[in-house]
């Protein structure tokens, strides 16, 4: 019998649904590989039992004859950003260790009425913010994959560390992932599977722990692009607690998949050749335009004038908005509280904050407070709210001319653990190519590509016009097609 962990979304519900395996077997499996899994850090919590009843309804669905739902008998891993009734959240932070959800997101539960089941809480960079998951107050995620003879620890990316790497290992056919700068993207793109965020609004973010809520977006880590597809059209939706939220249905975008981009025309953009680039970057770029080509697409250059200023825009919008978010874990509500003997309240959130926080999450506090101080908000708060807009001009005169953009999705493969961490714009310069989209609220979506000269995955970033998450589900399915990437990372965990 085949291994049930080899398989993806799509092939696990057309499995369940045909009755070629029951989906307590499908659980049963990616609880044994995630319980064997230990060695990658990728879960904070496991949760055996959530996977297995949710496999049971759709089994006991099934023998009673009833339409399956569309994630019946797919287990999933879910960043462990979304609160969860009854099961510990802590966005990877000290200061929410011991938080127990009373409520669930609504992401969350719309997987759980979608018939999904859940693997566990997956570890992601502290609060989401950063890009190589070391940020996380309970360890690194240790990527799956390594370069040659080598045994040194790659970064799984981040902030979705672990959600790439339970995808990328086999111990989850799907994950959540949220993305405020590129944390869906980045991951996705270092570990070999493929990842979108929608556009900004499409996904509620009620009870996802905020980092920027402006930015923040959920969207679906999976093997291919029809996983993406289904899995998204699950997450997506309106919710009326989320006052961001887009009153839209949710497309079809499974049933409309199409890889034939006749008609359509793809922007290259010529301000995302960054100095220092590897040239095996560039060259899977100029792959990835001829595989465009071959798909039917017209190729036409365009220009992004402001790109240069995403990154500094977005490390000063989004730390801001993080230092007026954070300012609710004070001891008093949640998680950690740090209370000296004889202290008064102050005292009391000044030690929590201190105990609780991680040495990144201080950082952005302190930058987002300076920003936003009265004598300094004007000449960087203001100002970068101002490039912002320029930058979603830039994609609106950009997009009279094409329909999606084609860009690598980072400027590196992955680099080891430790390498980057000493240096915080060493670091946030891995997002030169994501933060755009962000800032500008599009749909965006990274898909593997081949690998570099260590063996290492590479991948391609398809950016969207606003509400066009079929387009770039499309562009990349062409190029997942042309592709052909089948490489996994060999399993020494
Ligand atoms: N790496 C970026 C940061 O550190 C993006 C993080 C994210 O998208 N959550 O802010």
């Amino acid at each position: 019998m085949t291994d049930l962990t080899t398989l993806g979304i799509a092939a696990i519900r057309d499995g369940v649904r045909d009755g070629q395996f029951k989906a307590r077997e499908v659980a049963e499996a990616f609880n044994a590989k995630v319980a064997g899994a230990d060695a990658l850090n990728a879960f904070l919590v496991k949760t055996p039992e959530h996977a297995l009843a949710a496999a049971d309804a759709a089994d006991a669905a099934r023998a009673a004859g009833e339409t399956l739902k569309p994630l019946a008998g797919v287990p999933i891993g879910m960043k462990d950003l979304f609160a969860t009734k009854g099961v510990a959240t802590t966005a990877a932070s000290r200061i929410l260790e011991g938080f127990v959800p009373p409520y669930e997101s609504t992401v969350s539960q719309n997987l759980w009425n979608a018939g999904a089941g859940m693997l566990g809480k997956l570890n992601l960079d502290q609060f989401a913010m950063g890009s190589s998951n070391e940020t996380s107050a309970f360890g690194n995620v240790i990527s799956p994959w390594r370069r040659p003879n080598d045994t040194a620890p790659l970064a799984p990316g981040g902030s979705s560390g672990g959600s790439s790497t339970a995808v990328s290992a086999g111990l989850a056919p799907g994950a959540t992932g949220t993305d405020t700068g590129g944390s869906i993207r980045q991951p996705a793109a270092f570990t070999g599977i493929s990842g979108i965020k929608p556009t900004y609004g499409r996904c509620s973010r009620w009870g996802t722990i905020a980092f920027a809520s402006s930015l923040d977006q959920a969207g679906p880590m999976a093997r291919d692009v029809r996983d993406c597809a289904i899995m998204l059209e699950a997450m997506a939706g309106f919710d009326a607690k989320d006052a961001t939220s887009l009153k839209l249905d949710v497309p079809n975008w499974e049933a409309a998949l199409s890889a034939d981009l006749k008609g359509k025309r793809v922007g290259v953009p010529k301000e995302y050749r960054v100095d220092g680039m590897p040239a095996e970057i560039e060259a899977l770029w100029q792959q990835g335009i001829a595989w465009m080509r071959d798909a039917g697409a017209e190729i036409v250059e365009v220009s992004l004038p402001h790109t240069k200023y995403a990154l500094p825009a977005y490390y000063i919008i989004a730390p801001a908005e993080a230092s007026s978010n954070l300012a609710r874990y004070d001891g008093v509500r949640y998680g950690l509280r740090d209370l000296p003997e004889g202290a008064g309240l102050q005292d009391m959130y000044a030690a929590t904050r201190a105990a609780g926080f991680g040495d990144e999450v201080k950082r952005r506090i302190l930058i987002g407070t300076y920003v936003l101080s009265a004598g300094f908000y004007d000449a960087y708060y203001t100002q970068a709210q101002k490039v912002r807009t320029l930058i979603a001009r830039d994609f609106e005169r950009a997009f009279e001319q094409c329909d999606v953009l084609l860009t690598p999705t980072a400027p590196s493969a992955a680099f080891a653990l430790g390498e980057k961490q000493a240096d915080p714009l060493a670091m946030y310069l891995n997002d030169v190519f994501t933060v755009p989209a962000s800032l500008a609220g599009l749909p965006a979506m990274s898909v593997p590509g081949g690998l570099d000269k260590d063996g290492l995955p590479l991948g391609l970033q398809i950016i969207g016009k606003p509400l066009d998450e079929q387009g770039v589900l499309n562009a990349g399915l062409a190029i997942e097609q042309r592709a052909g990437f089948t490489a996994r990372p060999q399993a020494w965990w």
